[in-house]
């Protein structure tokens, strides 16, 4: 695995350091209104980052889960966003926290965020472990973000490349040969 890697982007330790400084944001945002807050992962990209995040959230929580699609393997964008697992839960009158591996063209997120508007929560944020800054929509802002990063496909710490690479601990670039 390690070998089909070009370079990392952003090392474990890292990574660590700055889920838990996101943590410390998510808890002093909400505040008061952190106990029972729901939190809803965009499947399957956020499942590393998800459970790091969650262990450092010292207050009582649900998840939802949901799964959206978008790129069907491939590294490029395009196609439209799919629904393939609808919530499990009730988010009427929650506040609920979306939490997605990466923001790109924001198309993936915007889908979610009209797909739970109807539930009427609360309150709907959005947090992303990875942002690129390069086509970041202005209309879809994230409230919690890791790191800005370049327009690069990266895989590791839960992302995917044609389903492999999710279990490597560090955010890295693959070797452009690899791409097909
Ligand atoms: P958007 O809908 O914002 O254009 O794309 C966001 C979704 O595409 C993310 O939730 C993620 O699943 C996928 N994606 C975007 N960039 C990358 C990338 O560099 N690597 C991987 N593995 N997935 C990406
Ligand atoms: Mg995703």
């Amino acid at each position: 695995m390690e070998q089909d890697l070009d370079r990392i982007l952003i090392p474990r330790d890292k990574i660590q350091e700055r889920v838990r400084e996101m943590a410390r944001g998510i808890a002093a945002t909400y505040g008061d209104e952190c106990d029972g807050l729901m939190i809803v992962p965009i499947l399957a990209g956020s499942i590393i980052f998800l459970a790091d995040l969650i262990r450092c959230l010292p207050f009582k929580m649900g998840i939802g889960l949901m799964t959206m699609s978008r790129y069907r393997g491939a590294t490029t964008t395009g196609g439209d966003t799919q629904l393939i697992h609808d919530l499990n839960v009730d988010i009427k009158n929650r506040h609920v926290l979306i939490v997605d591996d990466v923001l790109d063209s924001g198309g993936t997120l915007r889908a979610v965020r009209d797909q739970l508007r109807h539930r009427e929560p609360a309150s709907i944020r959005i947090c992303v472990l990875l942002r690129k800054t390069a086509r970041a929509p202005k209309d879809l802002l994230a409230d919690f973000v890791g790191f800005d990063i370049e327009d690069v496909f990266v895989v590791g710490y839960g992302l995917d490349y044609n389903g492999h690479y999710r279990n490597w601990p560090d955010i890295g670039v693959l070797r452009p040969e690899l791409y097909s």
